[in-house]
């Protein structure tokens, strides 16, 4: 073998270069063991947030249907984003507004079907 500083023949065995003095163990020695790579410490799991757009969705649902429709559209849109927490209740606040709009537009249809026949009538009983 040869030293790996001065480059002279060296005995096969031999831990100091005999010309130089240079170590050749040290070189000969497989290079230490990588550190061991940084163990992740997994991030604290992240306290479940709570999809308050879907719940806004909900209540708002009862109250104004349009921003029930509303907060449950964007509410159903967080649920994908938190692995599904509140999916239920936007889907609720999103079924509820809608039934409550389709009522609200009948009742609004059948006011203005019957409000006028009944205005009609009235002048006829005097
Ligand atoms: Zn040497």
């Amino acid at each position: 073998m040869f030293c790996t500083k001065c480059g002279n023949v060296v005995p096969e065995n031999a831990s100091f270069c005999p010309i130089c003095g240079a170590s050749l163990k040290s070189t000969n020695q497989p290079a230490p063991q990588q550190a061991p790579a940084p163990t992740y410490t997994p991030a604290p799991a992240p306290a479940r947030e709570s999809n308050t757009m879907a719940i806004l969705g909900l209540v708002f649902a009862f109250i104004v249907p349009v921003l029930g429709l509303i907060f449950s559209i964007i509410g159903l849109g967080k649920a994908k984003e938190l692995q599904g927490e509140g999916h239920g209740l936007a889907l609720a606040g999103l079924i509820v507004s809608i039934v409550e709009l389709v009522i609200a537009v009948i009742a609004v249809i059948v006011i203005m079907v019957t409000v006028p026949s009944i205005m009609s009538h009235i002048p006829s009983y005097y």
